[in-house]
C-alpha cells in the first residue's frame, strides 16, 4: 500500500529495433483510434476535447485517444485554486492541447498523473506533463513503455505533421515536431510505479485507490477508484457498447480480462458512475455487458472450431447479439486472439 518511487534511467532504442515495430512486431498501429474515420490520422476538424462534468470534483474529458478524468483536491494552504488529479495523457502530438485545456476548463494546477496503461492513445501525452507532475503507473508499464515510446512519438509526429492542422492548434502542432526530433523514453516514464496491487493516495481532501487484478486488456491494467464519490475510471478494461482492442503481444487475454472486469464491479454500486477507456459514461451494467462479451466470443469460437472451421474463417465471423457494437474494425483480432488462447488450451 505504500507508496514507492522507482528511479528510472533512459535509453534510447535503435532505428532496427524502431523499424521492427513499424513493420509489425508490435501492432499498435493497427489500433481503431489510428483510422482517419476515427480522428487520429489526417485531417479531423474538431480536435478539442469534450469535458463531462460528473460532480464538482471530477470531470471526464472525450475526444481523440481514450477517455481521460480530472479530479481536484483542496488541501488547508492550497489558496482558491484547487490541485488537479490526471488519468491518461491521451496520444503524444496533442499532450500540450490536453494539458492546456485542462488547465483552462477545470481551473487546476495538476500535479498528478495515473496512467492506467501503456497503449499510445493513454500514455502517448505523458511527455507534456513529466517534467514537472508526479507520474504513476504499473511496474508492468515501464518496459512496455520502454519498447514502444519511439512509436508514439513517430505516429504523433506523421499525425501533427498531416494536412493543416486547425490554427488554434498549429503552435503546439510545431512545438511538438520540434520537440520529438529529441525524445527520450525518460520523457513518457512514470516516477512512481506500483508493486503491489493495491495502492491508496490521499491528496489533499480526496482519497484515490488503484487497483491491479493481473492482465486482462494489457499485463499493466490499472483502474482508478474515488471511493467518495463512487466513480470509477477502468481504463480499457472497459470498451463500452464498442468491441474491444486485444493486444496479446501486452498482455491482453480474454480470461483475465473478464477476472479483472467482475473485479472492478465488486467496488459498484446501483449508484456508481463508470467511466471507461472508450464509449461514454456508464454504470454497474455496462461492465456487466463487458464481462458477459468475453463468454459470447469464447462460445462462438468454442463452437466454431468444433465445427471445424478454420481460424481464417473463424476470424471473419459475427459476434451475434453485437452487432450494434462500435470498433468492429477490431473484431477480427478479438476472434483470432481468442482462437489463439482455446488452441493453447
Ligand atoms: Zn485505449
Ligand atoms: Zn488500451
Amino acid at each position: 500500500m505504500e507508496a514507492m518511487s522507482v528511479p528510472v534511467s533512459g535509453r534510447m532504442i535503435d532505428r532496427r529495433r524502431f523499424l521492427q515495430y513499424t513493420t509489425g512486431a508490435v501492432a499498435l498501429v493497427a489500433m481503431p483510434w489510428s483510422t482517419p474515420a476515427l480522428g487520429w490520422a489526417a485531417g479531423f476538424s474538431t480536435p478539442h476535447f469534450e469535458f463531462k462534468p460528473i460532480n464538482d470534483t471530477i470531470t471526464a474529458v472525450f475526444g481523440e485517444g481514450g477517455n481521460c478524468l480530472v479530479a481536484k483536491y483542496r488541501t488547508p494552504t492550497a489558496g482558491l485554486k484547487p490541485y488537479g488529479l490526471l488519468i491518461d495523457c491521451k496520444l503524444s502530438h496533442l499532450g500540450y492541447t490536453l494539458r492546456r485545456e485542462i488547465e483552462d476548463q477545470c481551473q487546476v494546477r495538476l500535479t498528478h498523473v495515473i496512467n492506467t496503461h501503456h497503449h499510445p492513445d493513454h500514455a502517448g501525452g505523458n511527455h507534456a506533463f513529466n517534467s514537472d507532475l508526479h507520474l504513476i503507473g504499473h511496474q508492468a508499464i515501464k518496459p512496455r513503455i520502454e519498447d514502444n515510446y519511439n512509436l508514439y512519438v513517430e505516429a504523433g509526429r506523421r499525425s501533427a505533421e498531416a494536412g493543416d492542422p486547425p490554427a488554434d492548434l498549429a503552435e503546439e502542432y510545431q512545438r511538438y515536431a520540434k520537440w520529438a526530433d529529441d525524445a527520450t523514453v525518460d520523457d513518457f516514464l512514470p516516477d512512481q510505479l506500483m508493486e503491489d496491487n493495491e495502492l491508496e493516495l490521499t491528496l489533499g481532501d480526496l482519497k484515490v485507490v488503484l487497483r491491479h487484478e493481473g492482465a486482462g486488456h494489457t499485463d499493466n491494467d490499472v483502474y482508478v477508484h474515488f471511493p467518495q464519490h463512487n466513480v470509477i475510471h477502468t481504463g480499457d478494461l472497459l470498451f463500452y457498447k464498442l468491441h474491444p482492442y486485444f493486444d496479446p503481444p501486452g498482455g491482453s487475454n480474454s480470461v483475465g480480462w473478464q477476472t479483472s472486469v467482475k473485479a472492478v464491479i465488486t467496488h459498484c454500486d446501483s449508484e456508481t458512475v463508470v467511466i471507461p477507456g472508450h464509449g461514454e459514461i456508464t454504470a454497474k451494467d455496462g461492465l456487466q455487458d463487458q464481462a458477459d462479451y468475453f463468454d459470447a466470443i469464447r462460445n462462438l469460437v468454442t463452437a466454431a472450431r468444433a465445427e471445424g472451421k478454420s481460424r481464417a474463417a473463424i476470424t471473419q465471423m459475427k459476434l451475434p447479439g453485437y452487432e450494434a457494437y462500435g470498433f468492429g474494425q477490431v473484431l477480427p483480432r478479438a476472434l483470432g486472439a481468442v482462437w489463439e488462447e482455446l488452441a493453447k488450451g
